[in-house]
């Protein structure tokens, strides 16, 4: 069992330790996952590691791929119980994407036809002045 730092305990940890209240929908050693409180969609449910992290990127890599086997459970569940066509799966990375929470949190929000939304792609249009060639060799930079 994955033991998070105790001096990093937020809110969500508390939930992952039982110590605060959460309608808990799926547990295993490296993940539990929870209904939103404020849901966008009924069936909107968030999958976190039981380590304390604030981002994918602080997630060690053990409990990252565990995660996401997580999030691929839940999805499987989420799909049957709501009959739910689609889904939408994404992390808020930071506070400038909206993140609020400082606990790595997956959120699987069903999706059904006609529900008003639409795409991850259409919550952002921030459109470049650069190519994309050069856009890869930035990012190529800061991989190597
Ligand atoms: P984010 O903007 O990605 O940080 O979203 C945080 C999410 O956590 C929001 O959708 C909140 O409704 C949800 N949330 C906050 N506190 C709780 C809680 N105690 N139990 C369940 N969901 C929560
Ligand atoms: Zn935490």
């Amino acid at each position: 069992m994955p033991s998070a730092n105790k001096d990093q305990k937020c809110f969500f940890c508390k939930i992952a330790e039982k110590e605060a209240p959460a309608r808990i929908v799926y547990e295993d050693d490296f993940a539990i996952a929870f209904l939103d409180i404020s849901p966008s969609a009924p069936g909107h449910v968030l999958v976190i590691p039981k380590f304390h992290a604030k981002n994918l990127v602080d997630l060690p890599e053990k409990e990252t791929g565990a995660l996401f086997l997580a999030v691929r459970g839940v999805a499987k569940m989420i799909i049957g119980g709501m009959a739910a066509p689609g889904l939408t799966i994404g992390i808020n990375h930071g506070e400038v994407s909206g993140q609020v929470v400082g606990h790595l949190h997956v959120h699987v929000i069903p999706r059904f036809e006609g529900d008003g939304g639409a795409s991850i792609q259409s919550l952002v249009r921030n459109v470049s002045e650069e190519t994309l060639d050069e856009v890869k060799g930035k990012i190529l930079k800061i991989k190597s």
